[in-house]
């Protein structure tokens, strides 16, 4: 497929698109209902389907029954572990494989024309991008969300926070379920905002900020201190009444659905004429400025009321750099 028909690409072989991100339609005013309901099939369809198969999946299949998860116990938490291990390697795996080490669409519609195998680095653990966030992620990654999933299931089971049953609250489960990814989100802006404070930035979120051109692996390459409150969002539920395949749910959208902003394509090119849509962009751009677009894809905004948006357009990168100027100007003014 032709990428430069969808973007352009610069003379280091950087790809971008030309169509600029936007935020959710439905911040609009006057409401454009087109523009709404095709947003809305793009919400549903097919990452957030995707989450919600595999919570079912779990929840049918993988998760024990609620007398075991009265007790904490190894068995339990490592069977989940392994899940989860597994569940990892195969979404994550398959796009490393194909998209990474088998290149089958060269870099095109590549961000950054470079892979990180071809750039050994001695920031990372044995000189490798790949090796480093590979077991950065299953030593700390996965076992912190795992350690969240156990918490929050052994709670639920005990009855410390509220089950409410499908049965008696259909409609505002589903409500629930619905603005799962708005509370990702929102969450995930205001604690990734958080440990950019200079001193956490240096002692806990650098390691995930080590990788300046993600892949899939980079997703859940954290520290472990950011990855255990990153899926901690499930937590949530044991506050507001829900439903631990809610909870369940939410931690889904944080583990498996961290790949979106690690991608490194903006498509990924599956069959001659179809293509899956990454929505890799804006964190991309997070990875490679730093401190723009904390937040997520532009369901809930926050990036732009707090004026750390970057869409991908000129004017974007003028107000970024403008930022930075006074920044600069700040530092310099405290210094004299
Ligand atoms: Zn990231
Ligand atoms: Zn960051």
């Amino acid at each position: 497929m032709d990428d430069l028909k969808f973007g352009t690409r610069n003379k280091r072989g950087d790809w971008a698109p030309s169509a600029h991100a936007e935020i959710a339609p439905f911040w609009a005013w006057p409401p454009q209902i087109s523009k709404v309901l095709k947003w809305l099939v793009g919400y549903i369809w097919p990452w957030n389907a995707f989450h919600m198969a595999t919570t079912l999946l779990y929840w049918y299949y993988i998760i024990p029954g609620v007398e075991t998860m009265k007790t904490l116990s190894w068995d339990w938490a490592l069977w989940l572990y392994a899940v989860n291990g597994v569940g990892i390697f195969i979404m994550y795996g398959a796009i490393e494989f194909f998209y990474y080490f088998k290149r089958r669409q060269g870099s095109r519609f590549k961000y950054n024309a470079r892979f990180p195998a071809d750039n050994p680095s001695d920031v990372f653990w044995f000189k490798s991008q790949n090796i480093d966030n590979f077991l950065r992620s299953y030593v700390f990654g996965i076992s912190m969300w795992t350690l969240v999933e156990v918490l929050m299931l052994w709670a639920f089971a005990n009855g410390y926070a509220p089950w409410l049953s499908w049965s008696e609250h259909p409609l505002y489960l589903a409500f629930l379920v619905f603005i799962a990814p708005a509370i990702h989100d929102t969450y995930f802006f205001f604690i990734h905002r958080a440990i950019h404070w200079p001193p956490l930035y240096k002692w806990v979120h650098s390691v995930h900020h080590n990788s300046i051109n993600p892949s899939p692996w980079s997703s859940l390459s954290m520290h472990p201190v950011e990855t255990f409150i990153y899926h901690g969002v499930a937590f949530l539920h044991l506050i507001i009444p829900s439903n631990p395949i809610i909870g369940l749910f939410q931690l889904h959208l944080a583990g498996y659905g961290a790949v979106n902003g690690h991608i490194g394509f903006d498509k990924l090119e599956l069959t001659e004429g179809a293509t899956l849509d990454s929505h890799a962009y804006l964190h991309y751009l997070h990875h490679k400025y730093f401190e723009v677009n904390y937040g997520g894809d532009g369901l809930v905004p926050l990036d732009k009321w707090f004026g750390t948006w970057h869409d991908g357009s000129k004017q974007s990168q003028a107000q970024m750099e403008a930022r930075f100027e006074q920044k600069v100007a700040r530092m310099n003014a405290k210094k004299n």
